[in-house]
């Protein structure tokens, strides 16, 4: 083990229950808002503009819609979202997933086999085919650029730790229905410790501690530990990534036999996620999925 797992800080609005009557319950919270909106305006933590309708504070409306939702299809190992095959296709996996009401995030994997002509989009990429990541399976709530690229910034180098609620929500509603059965626990992709020191938490564990709330499953952040100190993959080319993260983590005994979800804020070229996965691997772990809020490819 690298040290003791910090003690995750708290979100800066935790979500807290205030301790009212059934009647005022429903009722307080927004008086509350709109009477702190009268003398704070809340503002967007990316555009700055007012928090209006469709807020998901501290996200304004319209940047929450801005964000480049991934849809299926996507493979099914790496997540990598897939075109469309041919234009009827999609227009019956557009009846399918509407005739599904909200849960429009597992249409594909779900499509009746038979009736339609053509062939079903294929399950997984060719990538995959030829040579498939060492995680089970990795699913992305978004795109990685634009609004969401600025708001993880901000969560992560702009100490903004509020904006882990509505991105861990979005990859929860997003992923969450597509997501295979069994996973006994969340394990955030831990951190540098010297790192987390200096930035004062670990975004990927406070994006976990949302999504297992989402999700209703367990946070074991000791499952996985930094074995050594690595460079900031975001500092170093593509190429050379997967060699510094080798052999940086250490998975705990408790994964032996079990379904294991990472939880991350990106995926760019997959090599940490991969790391976390072998090492989870060697120490018996059963079946690994990875979670990220965003992907760049
Ligand atoms: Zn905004
Ligand atoms: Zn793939």
């Amino acid at each position: 083990m690298a040290g003791p797992v910090s003690v995750l800080p708290p979100l800066e609005h935790p979500p807290s229950r205030p301790r009212l009557t059934p009647l005022s319950l429903a009722v307080f919270p927004r008086l509350a808002t709109a009477a702190l909106d009268l003398v704070f305006p809340a503002l967007c933590a990316v555009c700055e503009a007012r928090l209006g309708p469709r807020r998901r504070d501290p996200l304004c409306g319209p940047c929450w819609d801005a964000i480049a939702r991934i849809v299926p299809p996507y493979c099914d190992r790496c997540g990598v979202p897939m075109p469309m095959r041919e234009p009827p296709e999609s227009s019956e996996l557009g009846a399918c997933r509407s005739s599904r009401g909200s849960s429009a995030g597992f249409a594909r994997a779900t499509l009746p086999g038979g009736g339609s002509e053509g062939p079903p989009p294929p399950a997984v990429c060719t990538a995959c085919v030829a040579d498939g990541p060492a995680y089970d399976y990795s699913r992305s709530a978004a795109v990685y650029g634009g609004v969401l690229r600025e708001a993880l910034h901000r969560l992560k180098f702009g100490g903004r730790r509020a904006l882990a609620r509505p991105l861990a929500d979005l990859a929860v509603e997003q992923c969450g229905p597509s997501l295979p059965d069994g996973i006994a626990a969340i394990v955030p992709v831990p951190l540098a410790a010297d790192r987390e020191r200096e930035r004062g938490f670990n975004q990927a564990a406070l994006l976990a501690e949302r999504v297992a709330q989402g999700l209703a499953l367990p946070v074991r952040a000791r499952w996985l530990a930094r074995g050594r100190a690595t460079r900031p993959q975001s500092d170093l080319p593509a190429a050379e990534r997967s060699a510094n993260v080798r052999e940086a983590f250490r998975a705990a005994p408790a994964v032996a036999g079990r379904h294991v979800l990472l939880v991350d804020d990106v995926l760019t070229t997959g090599a940490t996620l991969a790391e976390c996965a072998r090492a989870l691997r060697a120490a018996g772990a059963d079946r690994i999925g990875a979670l990220t809020v965003a992907r760049v490819r």
